[in-house]
């Protein structure tokens, strides 16, 4: 058993090395990746459940690497976060959404806001919204085009901070979305401790309704919630025309997921566009 606890050990040891060079050599392909331009936005239509309109788009991020392909951020977010390298990722996210959205305007595109993921780490190193506000400044854009999402992947360890950022924010006209919320560290307590406007129900909830035990329940209670709070809640993840029903009937305000539109690239979702408004 010594010779298995060994054995076992280097076994440990040798991928605890292939895991902090697979970390080094990320850190500096993340960098180069940043300067050589290899990431882009895909957008995904959010749909108001009323009125069968698309309200807005959800800006989400796309690394095409020339050796790996398509890194899905579920994969690399985490790790820029960990690597302190999410604030800089933000600001790029920011600045192209920006610039898409004055650019669409400009195009005659009707569309009330560009949704944008940003880590909550972000809102602890007090630049979020002179970043906004200088990406809003260049491109002529009034903060009401924007909504910022709180991604929960970490816990929000200064409310005091995160709600004078977020003050900000507002200042500028623009809205704040909790992200996932149900999971995580997406607490119940921000809701009232923080300026939040809309409240995106996450899709492992939505996914599951009708039929799931507890999930119709969770999922009718939240949207119940959110109205009394007096904020829009999106439902995430409908795939299913059963969830868009078990929705409506909830009257719930947003919708988003497969069902309605996939995350298309630039190109496809402008042609996207064009198709729902004549339909
Ligand atoms: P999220 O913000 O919750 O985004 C929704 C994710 O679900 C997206 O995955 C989207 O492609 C996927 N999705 C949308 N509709 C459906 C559906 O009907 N069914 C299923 N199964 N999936 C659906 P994606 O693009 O891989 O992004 C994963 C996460 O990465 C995002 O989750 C967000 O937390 C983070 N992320 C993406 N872009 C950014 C960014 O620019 N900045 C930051 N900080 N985080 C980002
Ligand atoms: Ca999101
Ligand atoms: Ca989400
Ligand atoms: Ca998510």
């Amino acid at each position: 058993s010594k010779e298995v606890g060994r054995n076992s050990f280097q076994l440990y040891k040798a991928s605890m090395n292939a895991r902090s060079l697979e970390r080094l050599s990320m850190l500096s392909r993340f960098q180069s990746a940043l300067e050589c331009n290899e990431f882009e936005l895909h957008y995904q239509p959010v749909q108001c459940l009323n009125e069968e309109h698309i309200s807005s788009v959800e800006c989400l991020l796309r690394w095409q690497d020339p050796n790996l392909g398509m890194i899905s951020p579920a994969q690399f977010i985490p790790l820029a976060e960990e690597l302190g390298l999410i604030t800089k990722l933000d600001q790029w996210v920011i600045n192209r959404a920006c610039e898409k959205m004055a650019f669409w305007r400009h195009q005659g595109i009707q569309l009330q806001r560009i949704a944008i993921n940003v880590s909550a780490q972000h809102l602890h190193q007090g630049e979020l919204a002179l970043t906004v506000a200088n990406a809003l400044e260049r491109h002529q854009l009034p903060g009401s085009c924007l909504e910022i999402e709180l991604t929960e992947s970490s816990f929000i360890s200064n409310l005091h901070e995160a709600k004078s950022e977020l003050k900000k924010l507002k200042a500028l006209g623009v809205s704040i979305a909790l992200d996932d919320f149900g999971t995580g560290y997406s607490a119940l307590s921000y809701l009232t401790k923080l300026p939040i406007d809309v409240l995106k129900i996450d899709a492992s909830f939505t996914s599951k309704v009708p039929d799931e035990y507890g999930n119709s329940e969770i999922v009718t209670a939240i949207v119940a919630m959110a109205k009394a709070l007096k904020l829009k809640v999106v439902a995430e993840g409908v795939e299913k025309q059963v969830q868009k029903e078990f929705l409506k009937q909830l009257d719930c305000h947003y919708l988003q997921g497969y069902l309605f539109c996939r995350p298309l690239s630039e190109s496809h979702w402008l042609r996207f566009y064009q198709e729902h408004i004549r339909s």
